[in-house]
């Protein structure tokens, strides 16, 4: 569990204050529609979104957005009904296929998750509130809530973070996607990330929403070296060898066969 509980018991929402998000964001997409492409019209993005998707079991896809722009990010947002991923367009200059896999299935993670709503608040809370004030009336917002807030988005990440590892299945991968994350952040908090001091470290993750890289490279190992990961990994594998064996045509020799056949009617071997 994320906290997420916890947190909708410090800060719960309206559904007034939820139509008040959706319209928001209705109103700043509007705004920057006519820079935003739509996924589908990248075959490769296309096909790694629905690969990452189905590894993730997710119930409905979300819609995708490519924006043009020079900085490698990408993010979500929206409610958890409507939710909405917007990647940065450098993603598919400079990532590997499996590395733009750690960064979709990141942001499917929080759809997943149920993180969205919540997201955007965190990040109209860490932008400074000049665009929530008139929706939410959140300057207001007592100082713990908003540290409790940046605080579950920061566990939120980490979270989303396994699901990448538990998606692309290699901790390298995992690496150099978050060092080129880093590399290409065009982010000013650079140095601050790769600083040794670890008391202004801890200061300067108080108030973000991302943990810190080196911090986001340590809590990624730990799970990459848990019991944890090995049990779901293996469940993905296991449903995936299912998966196959509802197919058309034998994995092994390739024959046809009825899809619902668990044995070849060819070659006789077992399909899961
Ligand atoms: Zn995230
Ligand atoms: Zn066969």
């Amino acid at each position: 569990m994320d906290g997420l509980r916890t947190l909708k018991a410090l800060a719960p929402l309206t559904s007034f204050l939820k139509d008040s998000i959706i319209k928001e964001i209705e109103r700043s997409l509007l705004k920057q529609a006519s820079t935003l492409l739509d996924a589908e019209k990248y075959p490769r993005l296309r096909r790694l979104i629905r690969e990452c998707a189905r590894l993730l079991c997710l119930k409905r896809l979300p819609k995708v957005f490519v924006r043009p722009s020079n900085v490698l990010n990408a993010f979500t947002f929206g409610t958890d009904e409507r939710a909405a991923v917007v990647i940065n367009s450098l993603a598919l200059k400079v990532l590997t296929d499996e590395e733009l896999k750690a960064l979709i299935s990141h942001e499917l993670a929080h759809v997943k998750s149920e993180h969205v709503l919540y997201h955007t608040i965190a990040e109209y809370l860490a932008g400074g509130v000049t665009l929530s004030a008139s929706i939410l009336g959140f300057a207001q917002v007592a100082a713990p809530i908003r540290l409790a807030l940046l605080s579950w988005y920061r566990n939120s990440e980490v979270t989303a973070d396994r699901a990448s590892l538990l998606v692309v299945n290699d901790l390298n991968v995992i690496k150099s996607f978050f060092a080129k994350l880093l590399f290409f952040s065009g982010n000013l908090k650079k140095k601050a990330d790769l600083s040794e001091s670890g008391m202004l470290d801890s200061l300067l993750e108080l108030l973000r929403t991302h943990p810190l890289y080196k911090n986001r490279v340590k809590r990624i190992t730990e799970f990459y070296n848990s019991r944890r990961f090995i049990a779901v990994r293996r469940k993905i594998d296991l449903r995936e060898r299912r998966l196959t064996a509802l197919s058309p045509r034998c994995r092994f020799c390739g024959a046809k066969k009825p899809v619902t056949a668990v044995f070849c009617p060819e070659c006789g071997r077992c399909q899961i």
